[in-house]
């Protein structure tokens, strides 16, 4: 066991995910000490991760639309983008060297659409901040009023004058955030909403005869829709894969975090699939009673409404022999086939998680527990989620400068742990 020394103003992070980098930037500023630890080998795991796909870091919608992504906590999160707005993400990141280009969707990426130059020159910046990297130091709770690190060298104990906390949420636990800092937290009365997957694939059983057969296909050009309570759909057009045992891909994480609450509430969740959303429904009714001669009803659908594949495929699976040989539910059905999903995927294997520590269990302004003064939170591991499209990175960067600021705030006030 070895303890560093205690300087009068210094400051542990633990994470260095961009949430925890980030209050490490706002610290360092400040003039502070800061020690920052991680259980992996080199910080940014699942940044770098989130840059193979091509990073989407922002996005460039207006504010208000952009705060609304975040649902039931915009308030919250839009207190952080107050601080460090989306426009305020790209000038910083042009402020690493690094340009920016906005898509088509109005996504914002950087350059080469790759995180490792970006994250090079931030980890350069921090460095020369004086920021001091702890790898391989697995936090793994309190004793006696000191942080306890698991190392490959033994256990090590440290405290300081503050402490963040940026552990991330539970997927992808092998780059990192695998979600046992929640029962750390909830053992000293801090509150956490249970950790779920969020931007997550969901199983749809398939039969064997389709999944052997379409395991992997992407459908393109496609809308996805849920019912309300009155029954009414509102579709979004886009693109989702058919993977072994259901749906996956960005469709379906956009309508993850709804399809995933129906699931809890009733069981399972019936979806609708548009496989024809650029042709209204008269016109495909129309195609369908087409007199179609001797031709199967499977190349009349292929001839007339291009329908074949996996689409062909998907209609079969899910559409009742009766049904698909009656014209007005097949065309119903062609406008809105329903799937029926009935778990979401485990969520190591999500883009990223909902719940965390709940909002009531922080200081909003600043990130501080109430149950612990001195110890702030930053990015996934609170209770917010949010679709694809850069806005998970952006609160993990807003969240982050706010811990660090109000780290920053309580150190230089002169309070320690
Ligand atoms: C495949 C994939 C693609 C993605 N693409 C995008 C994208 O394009 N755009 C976007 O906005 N978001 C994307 N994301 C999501 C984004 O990467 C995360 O939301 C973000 O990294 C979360 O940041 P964080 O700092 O809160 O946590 P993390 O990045 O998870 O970092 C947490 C850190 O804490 C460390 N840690 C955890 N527990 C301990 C412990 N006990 N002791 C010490 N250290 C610990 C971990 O090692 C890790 O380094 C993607 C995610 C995945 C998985």
């Amino acid at each position: 066991m070895n303890t560093y020394s205690s300087s009068p103003r210094r400051v542990i992070v633990i994470g260095g995910g961009p949430a925890g980098l980030m209050a490490a930037e706002v610290l360092a500023a400040g003039g502070v000490q800061v020690d920052l630890y991680d259980a992996m080998a080199s910080v940014g795991r699942k940044f770098l991760l989130a840059g193979k796909g091509g990073m989407n870091i922002t996005h460039a919608e207006p504010f208000d639309d952009f705060v609304g992504r975040y649902g039931a906590r915009r308030d919250q999160v839009g207190r952080w983008l107050d601080g460090f707005a989306p426009d305020a993400v790209r000038a910083w990141i042009h402020g690493l060297g690094v340009d920016t280009f906005v898509g088509s969707s109005g996504r914002v990426f950087p350059a080469d659409m790759k995180a490792a130059p970006l994250l090079r020159a931030w980890l350069h910046r921090l460095r020369e901040a004086g920021v001091r990297f702890h790898m391989r130091h697995r936090w793994t709770g309190w004793r006696d009023g000191r942080l306890v690190f698991a190392t490959p060298e033994g256990e090590h104990l440290d405290a300081a004058d503050a402490v963040v906390l940026a552990l991330g949420g539970a997927s992808w636990a092998r780059l990192g955030s695998d979600g046992a800092w929640v029962p750390l937290l909830e053992r000293k009365a801090v509150e956490v909403a249970p950790l779920v997957p969020m931007n997550c694939g969901f199983d749809a059983d398939w039969s064997e005869h389709f999944s052997s057969r379409h395991a992997g296909a992407p459908l393109t050009t496609v809308a996805l829709g849920l019912a309300d309570d009155a029954g009414r759909i509102a579709f979004r057009k886009g693109q989702f894969v058919v993977s072994a045992t259901g749906v996956e891909g960005s469709l379906v994480y956009a309508f993850s975090g709804a399809i995933r609450d129906r699931i809890a509430a009733d069981g399972q969740a019936t979806v609708f699939v548009d496989l024809l959303p650029d042709q209204g429904a008269d016109r495909v009714l129309e195609d369908v009673l087409h007199p179609r001669g001797s031709r199967s009803l499977s190349s009349h659908l292929q001839g007339r409404l291009g329908i074949a594949g996996v689409k062909a495929g998907l209609l079969r699976e899910a559409l009742s022999k009766e049904a698909f040989a009656d014209p007005r539910a097949l065309a119903r059905a062609l406008k809105a086939l329903p799937l029926v999903l009935k778990r979401p995927r485990p969520i190591d294997e999500a883009i990223s998680s909902g719940g965390g520590v709940r909002f009531d269990a922080l200081d909003e302004a600043s990130g501080m527990l109430r149950a612990l003064p001195g110890v702030f939170v930053a990015g996934e591991m609170i209770d917010w989620e949010a679709p694809t499209g850069g806005y998970l990175l952006t609160a993990c960067f807003a969240s982050g400068r706010a811990a660090g600021w109000g780290a920053l705030d309580w150190v230089r006030g002169g309070e320690s742990i």
